[in-house]
């Protein structure tokens, strides 16, 4: 990639920044002492600094690297990305095809394997809602496939999402929940990865990913005694290695990917390396290690599953619904007698292409789709079709082949059966990128950032929810068995609240739910629940916060019922998910007002809080009785055509000191004036007697702390240079705005693809805005 000379000056100013602050962090972690007065963080850092001890190596020695056989970062730039073969869509070729002649022939001694997969791929909403598409397809769904795999006997079923499964058992007779419970015992029922939602991989964080881990698992072992033994993930647009080494924590051992990049694709067939152990970038002994199927073609539908030639592979879907008009069920036949060996023998050569691009020559077939089998007439079509060309082909021992209906589980025992080593590789598949669909390139990235909102409220609930369960977790272990039944009965209710909203956090990390590629509505559906979700979530925090805080006679007064747990006030209200969460302004009529904040974390933290206060006249204490330096700022209000200071609100900042895993408070106390200054070029009212308000000189703005000096420019307001004050260094920066034009009808929620034909992005997207600066300054820091 060409980086461009102010790109990369930008670039390396931001990683001069990020080190610095991470060299801030790392001194309050390891050198801030627990003190009773707040420091503000230039001192901690100059104290330092001034030491001359620089900066500290964070590379931790023993971290030097798994060794694999392949590491996707060294790879991927060595592929082709523009290959000969893209046009046609299809990378098999003629080499391709002599190695599965050869193979062909030893297949009297090393015969070909085949698990034919019967799967339904839904998706917990994406055109529909969540429950749109339980009650219009998948309680259907999952009733024909436990009433239709009673009625034929041999076939097999995958399922993956819990979130259906919880929400379809929940309301079956108890007689089909035996049912179900009977399949899965015979090993004809699989569930697959046990997540509640098949997880997106690259938008997600950790915790979220975590927690529909849990969700799902922890419904499977409650419900149905059971823990899944293998992994399948292939409509998440692109893989990431989180996923596997999360799978392999819960027990996982193997596990399916489907959507990679084009080049890898072709790659790992011609090097028959499709079934590989996917390691960890750190891990040295190999523990992590997860047995790794790739799907060798573009898509899990039956058009893209028998073989490489989907044109045939189209033959073989032999759903045929009344009205229904695809592409495969004008294009199959019914197997009969007359056709059964010429269809049969056809599918094999696709079987045994498959086989040829891995050693052990056992193929997985998975056969189905979106929503697929919803009516009971497709499980027919399907199972008689199939069950026809299965026992032609088992029936002649000539083919040296044998097929049979299996689950994942099926597949991976052949697998071991046949293969004791396998390649290893680290690394992960982003970005993903396919050329199935026009036979160009289309780069999955857009998603990376569709819908950014959503993203962070997605974020949002996580973090509500961390902290509640934390603190849900010291309430419970500190009151269910004491005296204060009430309390204990208060907390047990809450339990639900628990976990409706990690049921939300969960159903979102969904690979179209946080990826922002459902329909507009559906992601609307998603907000409602996420908002409602940290609702849920700062319940639990506020009853668990106030009852850990709480005095022996407060509890006994809760027990006795003449006290709630319902008083402590979050400090955001926000009366839907569309609104901005709003700070609740601290009215300080009263003398005293108590602040109250968690730290979840194993390590202190320093935060900058911002509350917002009725009056100056105040004051604020640590828990120790101990004064906390502070600085006020006016509020801003733009709602007219001018700004303006409003009167009887302030912005009030202070650095919280909390210790790890902590519950802390701060008291705002009502005492004597402070004041404050702005310059303000644009701000006219001198009247007011609680800020100092002056000129911001004219000419570029410079900004100072004791280790960088920053240099804005005047009339843009925008950065033009940062000093190192430590050594001197300075560089120089240059701002600007583009825009990227977008491809016509290319780009969108799923791809970024701007358009070629403009060589350079749109600039100055700010033209014309003419930036009001204003400055305040304090104790703390200026705000520009
Ligand atoms: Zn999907």
């Amino acid at each position: 990639m060409k980086t461009f000379p102010i790109v990369r000056k930008l670039l390396e100013a931001v990683t001069i920044l990020d080190r610095k602050n991470r060299v801030m962090r790392n001194n309050h972690v390891q050198e801030a002492k627990p003190n009773k007065k707040v420091r503000s963080l230039i001192e901690i850092d100059l104290r330092i600094e001034g030491k001359g001890q620089g900066v500290p190596n964070r590379q931790c020695s023993a971290i030097d690297g798994a060794r694999t056989d392949i590491d996707t970062v060294q790879q991927l730039p060595k592929f082709e990305f523009q290959p000969a073969w893209m046009r046609g869509k299809e990378f098999w070729d003629t080499n391709f095809e002599k190695r599965y002649l050869q193979r062909r022939a030893l297949w009297p001694k090393f015969p070909l394997k085949v698990i034919l997969m019967p799967h339904s791929h839904n998706d917990p909403g994406w055109l529909k809602t969540f429950e749109e598409y339980y009650y219009h397809k998948t309680s259907k769904i999952l009733t024909s496939m436990v009433e239709k795999l009673q009625q034929h006997k041999n076939m097999t079923f995958v399922w993956a999402e819990v979130s259906y499964l919880a929400m379809w058992y929940e309301r079956a007779h108890p007689k089909m929940r035996e049912q179900l419970k009977q399949l899965l015992k015979s090993g004809r029922l699989e569930i697959v990865s046990g997540g509640w939602v098949m997880t997106d991989e690259a938008n997600v964080h950790l915790y979220g990913m975590i927690t529909q881990f849990i969700e799902g698992h922890q419904w499977l072992k409650d419900n149905l005694g059971l823990k899944p033994s293998n992994g399948w993930s292939i409509d998440p647009f692109g893989h990431g290695s989180t996923v596997p080494y999360l799978l392999k924590e819960s027990g996982i051992t193997n596990t399916v990917i489907q959507r990679i990049h084009y080049a890898w694709k072709q790659w790992l067939a011609e090097k028959q390396w499709g079934d590989f152990m996917w390691r960890q970038n750190w891990d040295h002994s190999g523990e992590t290690d997860v047995l790794t199927h790739n799907r060798p073609y573009d898509i899990y539908s039956i058009k893209h599953s028998c073989g490489p030639h989907p044109q045939i592979c189209l033959n073989y879907d032999f759903r045929k619904v009344f009205g229904e008009y695809t592409e495969y069920s004008i294009r199959a036949v019914n197997i009969d007698q007359k056709n059964v060996k010429e269809k049969a023998e056809t599918l094999l050569d696709q079987y045994g292409r498959t086989g040829s691009l891995f050693s052990h020559n056992v193929v997985l077939v998975p056969l189905g789709d979106d929503f697929r089998y919803e009516y009971s007439s497709e499980w027919d079509q399907q199972y008689k079709n199939y069950q026809k060309l299965l026992d032609w082909v088992n029936e002649h021992p000539s083919y040296h082949a044998e097929i049979k209906w299996g689950t994942l589980n099926d597949y991976f025992r052949e697998v071991k059966k046949r293969t004791k080593t396998y390649p290893t590789l680290k690394g992960d598949f982003f970005v993903y990128s396919d050329i199935f669909t026009d036979g160009r390139p289309a780069y999955w990235s857009g998603y990376f950032s569709t819908r950014p909102y959503f993203k962070i409220l997605g974020r949002q609930l996580e973090t509500t929810l961390n902290a509640a369960e934390f603190l849900y977790a010291w309430s419970w272990a500190t009151f269910a068995k004491t005296r204060h039944k009430k309390i204990a009965q208060i907390l047990e209710k809450d339990f639900e609240k628990l976990v409706k909203a990690r049921r939300h956090i969960s159903l979102f990390q969904h690979h179209d739910a946080i990826t922002g590629t459902s329909k507009s509505y559906v992601m609307h559906d998603y907000a409602i629940k996420l908002h409602e979700g940290i609702r849920e979530a700062s319940i639990v925090i506020s009853h668990c916060s106030l009852a850990l805080l709480s005095t022996e006679a407060t509890r006994m007064k809760v027990s006795q019922r003449q006290s709630s747990l319902d008083f402590l006030q979050p400090l955001y209200e926000r009366s839907s998910y569309e609104k901005l969460p709003k700070i609740m302004p601290i009215n300080m009529k009263e003398w005293q007002r108590v602040i109250t904040m968690t730290n979840t974390l194993g390590q202190r933290r320093y935060e900058v809080l911002r509350i917002i206060v009725s009056s100056l006249n105040i004051k604020i204490t640590d828990e120790f009785g101990y004064d906390v330096p502070f600085q006020v700022n006016p509020i801003w209000n733009s709602s007219n055509s001018d700004f303006f200071i409003v009167e009887n609100q302030f912005e009030l900042f202070f650095i919280a000191d909390l210790p790890p895993l902590s519950i802390i408070t701060y008291t705002l106390h009502k005492t004597a004036n402070e004041t404050s200054t702005i310059y303000s070029n644009f701000y006219r009212n001198k009247n007011i007697t609680f800020f100092q308000v002056k000129d911001v000189l004219p000419g570029d703005i410079q900004l100072e702390s004791d280790l960088l000096k920053l240099l804005f420019d005047g009339s843009s307001g925008l950065i033009r240079s940062v000093t190192d004050k430590t050594t001197g260094r300075i560089t120089q920066l240059t701002m600007k705005y583009g825009a990227y034009p977008s491809a016509q009808f290319k780009s969108g929620a799923y791809l970024l693809k701007p358009d070629p034909n403009a060589r350079e992005p749109e600039e100055d997207v700010l033209a014309g805005a003419k930036p009001r600066i204003f400055i305040q300054s304090g104790p703390y820091f200026i705000l520009n």
